[in-house]
């Protein structure tokens, strides 16, 4: 395994940590696949699948020849992260109008959100190196994941998250693991610029998505995914799209599985991103050769709230060699979609609820045909956001078209038995 700069082609060793290039390019992880023989995987990764007490019960480890084959075993710092459900729903099927579509609840994750598949790899890379001290900046998933993370592991973590507009559920969760949190004025894009300007001489590790290991991590999702199908995916698989690292992942693992002959066909990508935060959306649409950042952004899906997404580059490869497409969908059609979701019982934060939404407009405008298979990527859990849950629920939302309301009553035989 090797780190390869996307824009210059200069290379460095993994151990010889840097997240850009002298040049300014990403740094991502290149790797040799040619010694694996398909069956003799397929066959490890099924027998892993009784495990119960190594770090071969991840369903992230459970891939580690795929993901990061020369760390020693002593450094994975793992909560048993990865064996998420995949479930299939008629409400769901019939409100997207297709006849099968898969959900995979990456909320089911140890700390609510598909950001321990990465995180699990990136703390034990930074501990692999000796570090301690680990940061992120984060609209709330990623920095909740790297404080339970680093707590687990003995280590510290201090976080960068906006003073506005993100959830408090996650910030909590964050400063309830013990991390060290600072409330920041400015988004996201503000923190990440911060981190990538002091980082190095503060002696933190970064964990964002410009950590190419959080990336390897995360290609987990789909290498499961196709575990769980006996290695036949679906024509499409819906990613919600913020910083990019979810679509980049799905890329990659794709790219992996197929070159490795686990699969045979590559599924196509359709990434969905928040109209109030979509310029990469807005690149593709418009034939744009480079991304214009969003000085502004604004979702009520918080998860999605970032105007420039550093790994836009890695995503738009990922699109390309999967034939991909993009939508862009309105904060209303996202909670509509979430409390369709979570009405099956399944569960969502907004943000995920964009996949949905998204898929629902694509077949909606012709561009995903109505016969073929679909799977949803669920990135966060129901109770991320419970702001979002009262608001939606509410008597006086007037755009909620599957509000359920509280009955406030009398607890009498007659008056219930009138409700039921
Ligand atoms: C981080 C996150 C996203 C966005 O994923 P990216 O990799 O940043 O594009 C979507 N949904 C949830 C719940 C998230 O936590
Ligand atoms: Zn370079």
């Amino acid at each position: 395994m090797k780190l390869v700069c996307i824009e210059c082609g200069k290379s460095i060793s993994y151990d010889n940590f840097s997240y850009y290039c002298e040049c300014g390019g990403l740094f991502d992880i290149v790797q040799d696949f040619h010694n694996h023989d398909a069956e003799r995987l397929k066959r490890l990764f099924n027998e892993r699948l009784s495990e119960r007490m190594t770090p071969y019960a991840s369903g992230v480890w459970r891939y580690k020849e795929l993901i990061f084959p020369e760390l020693p075993e002593e450094f994975i710092v793992t909560k048993y992260e990865g064996n998420t459900g995949l479930y299939t729903h008629q409400l769901i099927q019939d409100y997207i109008g297709m006849r099968k579509i898969y959900l995979k609840a990456q909320s089911e994750n140890p700390s609510g959100s598909f950001k321990d598949n990465g995180m699990t790899v990136a703390v034990s890379h930074g501990k692999s190196l000796g570090y301690k001290k680990f940061t992120c900046t984060s609209t709330g998933n990623t920095s909740s994941s790297l404080a339970m993370y680093a707590s687990i592991g003995n280590s510290d973590s201090y976080i960068f998250v906006p003073n506005k507009d993100i959830s408090m559920n996650k910030v909590l969760q964050t400063i309830a693991y013990g991390a060290h949190v600072f409330s920041i004025p400015g988004t996201y894009d503000d923190g990440i610029e911060f981190l990538e300007k002091y980082s190095e001489d503060l002696g933190l590790y970064v964990c964002n998505s410009i950590n190419p290991f959080r990336i390897g991590g995360q290609k987990s999702i789909i290498y499961e995914i196709a575990q769980y199908l006996n290695w036949n995916l679906p024509d499409w698989i819906v990613v919600p799209g913020g910083a990019l690292s979810n679509a980049t992942a799905l890329g990659k693992g794709l790219h992996d599985l197929f070159t490795l002959g686990l699969i045979d066909k590559l599924p196509r990508i359709a990434i969905i991103q928040a109209e109030g935060a979509s310029p990469f959306h807005q690149m593709i649409d418009q034939k744009m050769k480079e991304l214009i950042p969003d000085g502004s952004p604004y979702t009520r899906a918080s998860a999605l709230n970032i105007g420039n997404p550093p790994s836009w580059k890695k995503a738009k490869h990922a699109l390309k060699e999967t034939n991909g497409i993009t939508a862009s969908v309105s904060d209303t059609e996202i909670l509509n979609a979430k409390a369709i979701i979570d009405r099956s019982g399944i569960g969502c934060e907004p943000a995920s609820a964009a996949t949905v939404a998204g898929l629902r407009k694509l077949v909606d405008q012709q561009k995903i045909d109505k016969d073929e298979t679909a799977l949803c990527i669920l990135t966060g859990n129901i109770l991320k956001d419970t702001d979002a849950l009262k608001e939606y629920h509410s008597e006086d939302n007037m755009v909620a078209t599957f509000k359920n309301t509280l009955q406030a009553t009398s607890l009498d035989y007659k008056t219930i038995q009138n409700y039921i």
